[in-house]
């Protein structure tokens, strides 16, 4: 598996991870049961890591595996990535209700379908074998929002690895040998050439991206600004660099982000400044450009928010992506807004063709950018807590967790 990065990468615009209780995490295994057969026929029951609250270990639990209703499907979990949320959650810095199994970076294959079966994006019937991710939003599909085109934000909402871990949807999170895929799942089907790892995000890192260029339109020509270099950002530069931009600038004041960001398709790469016109400075010698088209902020940081507003050229559009946790309100200026017919707009999550977006641009690109190596550390779920504490205090882009085979 690939080797664990230890360079210290803390301060970056994407590194807002989580510090603080979970370093006092045990890293020693949970003992796993037994386990002498993966067909799903002879297995009633399996493992998972459950979440019980801020600063505690993840403990293995035992689940039922629930026979299959119509329209559902159980999914055997091959790969989990940890995206920043979980170690967020982990750390107390997000609330999570509890019980619950973290983990919504999934890839999975299905064991078991209901009568009806469940049916990916495309309405292709989903059978045993068949290779999957799917939408992190569960949604009805029938109410106003998703009738709108927000099936993400459905009044009836549910998600996975963000669920109480009872009853029979018990099994809904990534950090699990199994998971229960219920009606409303938005399925994709995987092309097999793409690696597991690779695969994980595609369901958050990817179709968010995917989301928020879709917000923004027509890419090819633009010149085209991304701040921070996280997996949403590096997929991004990747992204704009694919779909023809004319310029691809990462900003992120992590270094070694920033060398990635130029593997994943960055034009330059700018370190990071809160001053606005040190940050002009910067961009202008670096790229001989400190205007921009389209300019897309993962970093969640209010000073980037800030300088993402003042960067945009006449007629840019300004997506905010990143700010998912409560920030101090920022300053923006209504008269260049209005006079440069600056369009800002927030995105968040995304829909079923975000993800079908998603899969197909892995599927086209996973060889050209490298995005099998910023899955730096590979677990089995067995230690799934020395996965959580190498995420937080070595800080690589992500953490795959594997159950056992
Ligand atoms: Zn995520
Ligand atoms: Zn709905």
């Amino acid at each position: 598996m690939h080797q664990p990065a230890r360079a210290q990468v803390g301060g970056g615009l994407a590194s807002a991870r989580p510090e603080g209780p979970y370093r006092s995490f045990t890293s020693s295994s949970i003992p796993m049961l037994p386990r002498t057969d993966r067909a799903l026929a002879s297995r009633q029951t399996c493992m998972a890591a459950v979440f019980h609250g801020a600063g505690q270990p993840l403990q293995l639990t035992q689940f039922e595996i629930p026979s299959v209703a119509a329209g559902e499907a159980i999914a055997r979990i091959e790969c989990c990535t940890l995206c920043g949320s979980d170690l967020h959650t982990v750390a107390g810095t997000r609330n999570e209700s509890v019980p619950s199994i973290l983990g919504h970076e999934i890839l999975g294959t299905i064991q078991d379908v209901g009568d009806p079966p469940l049916r990916d994006v495309q309405g292709h019937p989903l059978g045993p074998g068949d290779r999957v991710t799917w939408s992190t939003a569960i949604s009805c599909r029938q109410c106003d929002r998703c009738r709108s085109g927000l099936p993400q934000k459905c009044r009836e909402l549910a998600k996975y690895g963000h669920e109480v871990a009872e009853g029979r949807c018990a099994l809904s999170g990534g950090l699990a040998e199994y998971l229960l895929l219920r009606t409303g799942t938005m399925a994709v089907q995987v092309d097999p050439a793409i690696p597991d790892e690779v695969a994980c995000p595609a369901n958050c890192a990817t179709a968010t991206v995917a989301a928020a260029y879709r917000a923004a339109g027509e890419i090819a020509g633009r010149r085209v600004l991304i701040l921070g270099a996280g997996l949403l950002g590096l997929t991004a530069a990747a992204f704009a660099k694919s779909h023809g931009a004319s310029h691809t600038v990462v900003c992120d004041s992590n270094a070694d982000r920033l060398c990635l960001a130029t593997e994943f398709g960055a034009d330059c790469a700018v370190e990071w400044h809160a001053d606005l016109a040190e940050l002009r400075m910067r961009l202008t010698r670096a790229c001989e450009n400190a205007a921009f088209d389209l300019i897309v902020e993962l970093s969640g940081s209010p000073d980037a928010v800030e300088a993402a507003c003042e960067l945009g050229d006449i007629g840019a559009q300004v997506i905010l992506v990143g700010t998912v946790m409560k920030s101090r309100p920022v300053r923006l200026d209504p008269e260049r807004i209005v006079r440069n017919w600056l369009c800002v707009r927030g995105v968040h999550n995304y829909a079923p063709e975000d993800l079908l977006t998603a899969v197909e641009f892995l599927a086209r690109y996973h060889g050209r950018f490298p995005f099998a190596k910023v899955v730096e550390e590979s677990y089995l779920l067995s230690d799934v807590n020395q996965a959580i504490e190498s995420a937080v205090n070595n800080r690589p882009v992500r953490v795959a967790i594997r159950p056992l085979k």
